[in-house]
């Protein structure tokens, strides 16, 4: 850890103390003034986005790996992420140095002009998807949800398949529809086919449900040919955001065999607007489960590798004022880590690339208030969830709104992932 972790800091922007933008935190993200105008690389502080392209136009990065790149300038965070680890450290040193609370007189605290132009009320700005994302795979690591699925699909045989404690388990997803959050969600339609029901049916789907992940966005990536070693994968990644996985479990239920989900995923996959770095999660570094049988010596982290992520699921109905938590997890529950996905990712040579998302899979937790999907809080669609407005809920209604949050808790100030949300509209 280094200075910026420091947990006394605080910035000369005012920032509460539960806000998600902390002067530790130092996110990345693409933005636009409402109302138009160009896109530019962003970092967010309490409630305001601070524009770092006007702050590299002031000549704020000279002497740094920014300067004559106009990496800020960029409408994706693509050509920031390829640059690399060192460059991302200091690039945050020189974000967390201009914000300090003893800079309130250095070189942007002290220029109006300049704090003008670049630091901008949320309220104006549109956020951006953050990323340029070529492909995205999406991981089963949680052994909860592993479990609770195959409680629930095969109530007569072990509810983990044989490969699951032995390699983290995934599938290669859509990237086209991994979309922003607050971006609506339309309902899709497919084909679905009841247990009893003599042939399959078309139609809206009717168990339409959300899965509460965390996205791996890869900075530089690697060489086809070349695998990733498990202690050197954290250096492939730029940082994290939250993912809403979106699923239509009729569809699913009847298409996922033998070659695992389709249709029932490819409609939308929500995706935060700020990427959170490893840098700004150290602090929250802890140990993951146990893993017994000990994994493939491939697979075999020498370090902790993962962290302590709260993780909660909000649920608002049209008939609702506001949104209720119906479930809270932990980034930490997950059985394989980031850096087991990468390197059983790249074990074959398949080469990553800047940019591309790694989702965790649905992250549930031990008890039953920690499910992160509908199907296993409403355990098979038999046990209706109850809202503080009498509304009940098995799987999602047409206006239904589900928000993601996550933070890590410091010391008087907090890492926050902002929201990841999307409402439910009826189909086409
Ligand atoms: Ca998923």
């Amino acid at each position: 850890m280094d200075e910026t972790h420091d947990s006394k800091l605080r910035s000369w922007v005012e920032v509460d103390e539960n806000s998600d933008f902390p002067i530790q935190n130092i996110p990345f993200g693409i933005y636009r003034p409402k109302g138009g105008g160009d896109l530019h690389v962003a970092t967010a502080i309490g409630d305001y986005v601070l524009d770092l392209a006007y702050l590299d136009d002031a000549g704020l990065f000279n002497g740094t790996v920014v300067e004559g790149t106009e990496v800020f300038h960029e409408p994706t965070l693509n050509a920031l992420m390829s640059m690399g680890r060192k460059a991302w450290k200091e690039i945050r040193l020189v974000i967390s140095r201009l914000l300090r609370q003893e800079a309130s007189n250095g070189d942007l605290g002290n220029n109006k002009d300049l704090r003008n132009m670049a630091l901008i009320s949320m309220n104006e700005v549109e956020m951006q998807l953050p990323v340029d994302i070529g492909d995205y795979t999406d991981f089963y690591s949680s052994k909860e949800h592993a479990t609770n699925v195959g409680k629930m699909f095969r109530p007569d045989g072990e509810p983990l398949l044989p490969n699951w404690l032995h390699l983290p388990v995934a599938y290669h997803g859509r990237a086209s529809s991994v979309i922003l959050s607050g971006t609506d969600i339309v309902r899709p339609k497919g084909q679905t086919k009841a247990p009893d029901a003599p042939a399959p049916s078309f139609g809206n789907s009717e168990r339409l449900d959300f899965e509460l992940e965390m996205g791996v966005l890869i900075g530089a990536g690697n060489s086809l040919g070349e695998a990733v070693s498990v202690n050197a994968a954290e250096d492939y990644v730029f940082g994290l955001a939250l993912v809403n996985d979106w699923s239509a479990r009729d569809i699913q239920t009847w298409e996922y065999q033998p070659l695992g989900p389709f249709l029932a995923k490819n409609f939308a996959t929500s995706l935060s607007p700020w990427i959170i770095t490893l840098e700004a999660l150290e602090p929250f570094r802890c140990s993951g489960p146990k893993q017994d049988p000990k994994p493939l010596e491939y697979l075999r982290n020498t370090k902790d590798s993962t962290f302590d992520i709260n993780l909660e699921i909000y649920l608002k109905t049209e008939n609702m004022d506001s949104d209720q938590l119906i479930s809270s997890s932990n980034y930490n529950y997950l059985y394989w880590n980031m850096s087991q996905q990468i390197a059983h990712h790249t074990i074959t040579g398949c080469n990553l690339r800047t940019g591309d998302l790694l989702a965790s899979g649905t992250i549930s937790g031990p008890g039953k208030d920690n499910r992160g999907s509908m199907l296993e809080l409403s355990w098979l669609w038999t046990k209706p969830i109850k809202l503080s407005n009498g509304d009940e809920r098995k799987s999602l209604d047409d206006g239904d709104t589900v928000t993601l949050r996550g933070w890590c808790q410091g010391d008087g100030y907090r890492i926050g992932f902002g929201d990841c949300t999307g409402t439910i509209l009826p189909p086409n």
